[in-house]
């Protein structure tokens, strides 16, 4: 008597491959130099508290000036002026473009 037995078990479920995609930090991310909320003034380098208005020359106040020195650390920024606008980029806080400041 030849019977064939059906019962083989075989691994049918193998656990379908789920690649894991590196997560893509989306967002817009704002951790930059111009970050509010401000702790030293950009244009002076002087600490926000102890900050005069009257320190921060017109033309800056107007946004006429690139920032000079870093909101965040008080550091003196590299500043690049351009035809079509700036950038200042500090060493520990990263680059702003006058793009990103929103001044047209
Ligand atoms: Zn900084």
């Amino acid at each position: 008597m030849t019977s064939v037995i059906p019962g083989s078990s075989f691994p049918g479920a193998q656990s379908s491959g789920s690649q894991s995609s590196a997560p893509q930090s989306s967002g817009p991310q704002s951790s930059g130099p111009l970050q509010e909320p401000l702790r030293f003034g950009v244009y002076t380098g002087i600490e926000a508290e102890l900050q005069s208005p009257e320190a921060v020359p017109a033309a800056a106040q107007l946004g006429l000036e690139p920032p000079r020195f870093c909101g965040q650390c008080g550091r003196r920024m590299v500043v690049q002026v351009r035809p079509d606008g700036w950038d200042a980029r500090c060493s520990r806080h990263g680059t702003v473009d006058s793009s990103e400041v929103g001044q047209r």
